[in-house]
């Protein structure tokens, strides 16, 4: 796989820093708080620009990235930064999931059933539709046009007036003209739309995949290598280390990886391999304006570019004398797809850079 070539983003500010709050020293981009103040310093004009645009107007983003590449992520710093109530995260995964969980009762059978006989139109009957949904039918999947149907009906329901950002669509280059003309299909007429390309090496997909383990209570995600928990524990039977979920609410419940949930890894990179091939051909369209981000930086820019709080640290974790674990961070490295050695960035210094190219096509 190749790099997109898109070029690193300058996040670094000149002048002073902030004399008060986080940015005094360094803004602590895992913290609401902290990210809500380095927003303000970095991107102030910006995101009030945008805010007051989304008082009246809407816009479609089509969020286009590898499997596993922060979409989702990146579209929740964004709503966290302009407001969550102007924000719609249309990921289009679930959009389907929710409708099969809604006809496993029989009162949302019917309500959808009914939904589908007033709405959709096709050659597919409402049966059939719920039997591709329900994915026990072999014959139907589910189509671009009933996909598009079930993102309908989650439109009305979520109300017009928010911004969306989809996620997941187009899967595939049968569905780009779908993609085209989606913000007339949905009635989002003289709305803009525009494409978000998100350029992430491969070997920090995979690292992120590899590390992940999840709070057996809450599900919350975190990484063993790349996010780490305030409180790690040590096993001594097992001789090893563990993160303790955050969340009070968990009563330091033991993060465990998950099994099962990820893709083997050579049907990854298939997958990756599809991802990327559909983005370099959106990339050579016409007529739609392109909003690039990449989430890493070659280490001989990082210092001219980006601040070193934006920098995905690593962790490593150690017993001290007493026992008592002794968490060290450090900048994590990597090799991006040209084999460059580089630093992963942290999703707010990305969404900076989104902020900034989408304030742009807005024309604020
Ligand atoms: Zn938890």
């Amino acid at each position: 796989m190749a790099s997109f070539g898109f070029p690193v983003f300058k996040t670094k500010k000149a002048g002073p820093k902030p004399s008060v709050g986080q940015g005094a020293q360094k803004f602590n981009l895992e913290d609401p708080k902290g990210r809500r103040e380095y927003f303000q310093f970095k991107a102030g004009k910006e995101i009030k620009d945008i805010r007051n645009y989304l008082k009246r107007g809407t816009f479609v983003a089509f969020m286009m990235g590898k499997k596993n590449s922060g979409k989702g992520t990146y579209t929740k710093l964004f709503a966290e930064q302009v407001g969550f109530d102007k924000v719609l995260h249309l990921s289009i995964g679930d959009v389907v999931r929710s409708a099969h969980k809604e006809i496993a009762t029989s009162k949302g059978r019917k309500a959808l059933t009914k939904w589908l006989k007033e709405n959709f139109r096709s050659f597919m009957p409402p049966a059939e539709a719920i039997a591709a949904i329900e994915g026990r039918s072999t014959s139907s999947l589910v189509t671009t046009e009933l996909i598009l149907a079930l993102v309908e009906r989650t439109i009305d329901a979520e109300g017009k007036k928010k911004a969306v950002f989809v996620d997941g669509f187009p899967r595939g280059l049968d569905q780009v003209s779908y993609a085209l003309y989606f913000r007339h299909i949905m009635g989002y007429r003289d709305d803009p739309d525009f494409f978000v390309f998100i350029d992430v090496p491969t070997s920090i997909i995979t690292a992120r995949q590899a590390d992940r383990v999840v709070c057996p209570v809450c599900c919350v995600p975190r990484n063993y290598k790349l996010l780490c928990t305030k409180e790690v524990g040590w096993d001594a039977k097992q001789k090893e280390f563990y993160l303790i979920c955050d969340n009070p609410a968990c009563k330091g419940a033991r993060m465990t990886r998950k099994e099962g949930d990820s893709l083997a890894a050579k049907d990854l990179k298939a997958r990756l391999l599809v991802d990327e091939q559909i983005m370099r051909q959106l990339l050579a369209l016409d007529g739609i304006p392109k909003v690039c981000i990449r989430n890493s930086v070659p280490v001989r820019e990082a210092k001219s570019k980006v601040d070193e709080y934006e920098i995905t640290p690593s962790y490593d974790y150690s017993l001290d004398k007493d026992g008592e674990v002794v968490v060290s961070e450090f900048p994590w490295t990597t090799k991006d797809d040209e084999g460059v050695e580089s630093y992963s960035l942290l999703p707010a210094a990305p969404v900076l850079a989104m902020v900034k190219q989408i304030h742009k096509v807005l024309g604020l």
